[in-house]
């Protein structure tokens, strides 16, 4: 059989990074994209590769539509029709108190992390739906804990976009339940990767562990293993689920 198709958003670090090196070696082809760091993508793509899988890196921010279909149709052209996505390109801006931010603000973050999710989802579900002529397929997006949490004095802007991907989750997995595409969301708690510097507070996972049952931070690699579940037919009577993989948090 050929191998399927995964495209990870958002696969050029952290989360997305593992769970495309982890899917390749699930067995996907995968596809991944990157904003601005180049080589970090392709250091992804080439521990794919070195690994005997294969791999496809392409720029794309999440948040241009024209960007989102260009990234779509590179992929139904050079590899075939997806059958998984992981909804994993997020960002999130300096800590502050809400009465602080701006307008241009929420807009980067409602961009990225709310119209992003959706633009994705829109284009997998157009090539996944049977309603479409699809064959069917599995999205799995990444929320945060923080959007029961409400990210107080650090990013409510952040963890209100991250509660509606909670809601389009629900919605969209209700919406083509009977066309053969699940859709769930996994929903990390603090994780060891870079986005805490865009934070302004690169140490923000070891100075807030105390707060986490367990006791420590997680690893991309767990929350990777968490995605790769949902997206697979192990899963399959799973559908409008958030999973929390916080440690207890
Ligand atoms: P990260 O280390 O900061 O990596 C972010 C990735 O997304 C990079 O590949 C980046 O590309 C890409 N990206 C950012 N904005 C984008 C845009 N507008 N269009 C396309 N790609 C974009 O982030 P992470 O910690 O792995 O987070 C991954 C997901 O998990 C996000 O949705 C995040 O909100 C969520 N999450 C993370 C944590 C945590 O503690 N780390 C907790 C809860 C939820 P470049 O490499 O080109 O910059």
């Amino acid at each position: 059989m050929m191998h399927p198709i995964l495209l990870v958003t958002g696969g050029s670090r952290g989360i997305g990074a593992a769970t495309a090196i982890l899917g390749a070696a699930r067995g996907y082809q995968v596809v991944i994209t990157y904003l601005a760091n180049k080589a970090a993508a392709e250091t992804v793509v080439q521990t794919i590769q070195d690994a005997g899988g294969k791999a496809l890196a392409v720029q794309a921010d999440v948040g241009i539509e024209a960007d989102v279909l260009r990234l779509f149709k590179t992929i139904d052209l050079q590899l075939g029709t997806i059958t998984a996505l992981a909804n994993n390109a997020g960002m999130l801006e300096k800590q502050m108190r809400l009465d602080q931010m701006s307008v241009a603000r929420w807009q980067r973050v409602l961009n990225a992390n709310v119209i992003g999710s959706f633009l994705c989802a829109r284009e997998a579900v157009l090539r996944m739906s049977t309603r479409h002529g699809g064959k069917g397929g599995a999205i799995v997006n990444l929320s945060s804990a923080a959007s029961r949490i409400g990210s107080p004095n650090e990013f409510i802007d952040y963890a209100a976009a991250k509660g509606a991907v909670d809601s389009m989750t629900i919605g969209l997995a209700k919406e083509v339940a009977t066309e053969g595409v699940r859709v769930n969301a996994v929903r990390p708690g603090l994780i060891y990767t870079d986005i805490h510097v865009s934070a302004g507070e690169p140490g923000r996972v070891e100075r807030a562990k105390a707060g986490v049952p367990m006791q420590r931070g997680g690893t991309a690699e767990e929350v990777a293993e968490a995605v790769l579940w949902l997206l697979s037919d192990q899963a399959s009577y799973v559908t409008g689920t958030l999973m929390d993989v916080t440690g207890g948090r």
